[in-house]
């Protein structure tokens, strides 16, 4: 830290991103990318996007705009196209978040939620998932709080019903209630149909995983307009030009390509499935995943080390060194050949230990 950084920022500490190794090639299993190539039509987009690069990107994305708020059954002014999700769950902790209006999220949950609100010097309380690892949504019913919940969750890919989510939604009229949906296309029931109905439902998805373009950087969100006023206005405070103009044209091209993605989730939830089984098979305890992961712990070895000696063998997993989830991995889902390797190799130390 350098004698000019701000009072303010003293105490921070930044969200730690999983690695992205340049040492080796490993099996990339840690940061839940998807094991496919972006879609034809999204790579040609982006390449002839490149052409232009001299000019600005449109503020409004208005290409991109109108084409998910096509496939998603809503209005364009209910839409906002964000430099990754992240950034609209950021823009979200800025225009709904205050000192009188904390944010509440689960204990275990995406770890960017307590970055974003010390960031912006938010308070927030966590509310502990049950022993099971599951939400109670009762601790979330007439908060007076703005409201974080990753559905399907993160790490444990474990989901909420839309029903749920609704009762959640009722009893906030006063409040924000943000689903974050970045895993919710393996399988999940997704909000996005409630936002007409509801006016404190903020929904946020991501091009990051179900449709392959994690590099790309392009997260959006689905609400009320006036709450996506709201975040426009928080927008043109930061960077008009938030979504490059290659994102924005390959977003649009792999929402032309539907069922590609499609087709990719349906192997992916296969292969979750395989994963599962034959990890189950081998005495782990796997927690029900709606998502492109899955959360696996062995009575045989600590979490530390099962994820050391992963790596040890050209597979890179994910490990959490927090409270109550230090002995599990995350697991990102890839190909069928990628998990059975995985597999393998779990196998061969479960023999060595
Ligand atoms: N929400 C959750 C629950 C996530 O795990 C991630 C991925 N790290 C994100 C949001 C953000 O993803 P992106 O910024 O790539 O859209």
């Amino acid at each position: 830290m350098s004698r000019y950084q701000s009072a303010r920022l003293s105490s921070l500490s930044p969200y730690t991103p999983g690695e992205q190794p340049r040492d080796m090639k490993y099996i990339k299993l840690n940061t839940n990318e998807s094991p496919f190539p972006p879609s034809e039509k999204a790579q040609k987009l982006a390449a002839e996007a490149a052409k232009k690069l001299q000019l600005y990107s449109d503020p409004t994305c208005r290409t991109l705009v109108d084409k998910l708020a096509e496939v998603y059954g809503v209005e364009p002014d209910e839409v906002i196209v964000t430099n990754g999700s992240d950034e609209v769950l950021d823009f979200a902790f800025q225009a709904f978040c205050d000192e009188d209006v904390p944010a509440r999220f689960p204990d275990i949950t995406y770890g960017f939620y307590p970055v974003f609100a010390a960031r912006n010097g938010i308070p927030y309380e966590t509310v502990a998932l049950r022993d099971d690892f599951t939400i109670d949504i009762k601790q979330y019913f007439n908060t007076g709080k703005t409201i974080f919940i990753a559905n399907p969750n993160a790490p444990t890919g474990i989901a909420l019903t839309r029903d749920e989510i609704e009762q959640i939604l009722i009893s906030n009229p006063n409040n924000v209630v943000v689903i974050d949906e970045a895993y919710v296309d393996f399988g999940g029931e997704s909000a996005v149909p409630l936002i007409k109905q509801y006016d404190n439902l903020l929904v946020t998805q991501t091009f990051s995983k179900s449709r392959s373009l994690a590099g790309g950087r392009l997260g959006f969100g689905i609400g009320n307009r006036e709450l996506i006023a709201d975040l426009h206005t928080i927008r043109y405070s930061t960077n008009p030009y938030n979504v490059n103009s290659m994102t924005a044209a390959a977003g649009y091209g792999v929402l032309c390509d539907e069922v590609y993605t499609q087709k990719n989730c349906r192997t992916i939830m296969d292969n979750r499935e395989y994963t599962t089984a034959a990890l189950r098979e081998l005495g782990f305890t796997v927690l029900d995943s709606k998502a492109n992961f899955v959360f696996a712990t062995t009575p045989a070895m600590r979490g530390a080390d099962l994820y050391a000696a992963l790596k040890q063998n050209g597979i890179l997993v994910r490990h959490f060194d927090n409270p109550r989830i230090s002995d599990f991995v995350r697991i990102s889902i890839g190909t069928r050949e990628q998990m059975q390797t995985l597999v393998a190799v779990v196998e061969k130390l479960l023999t060595e230990v």
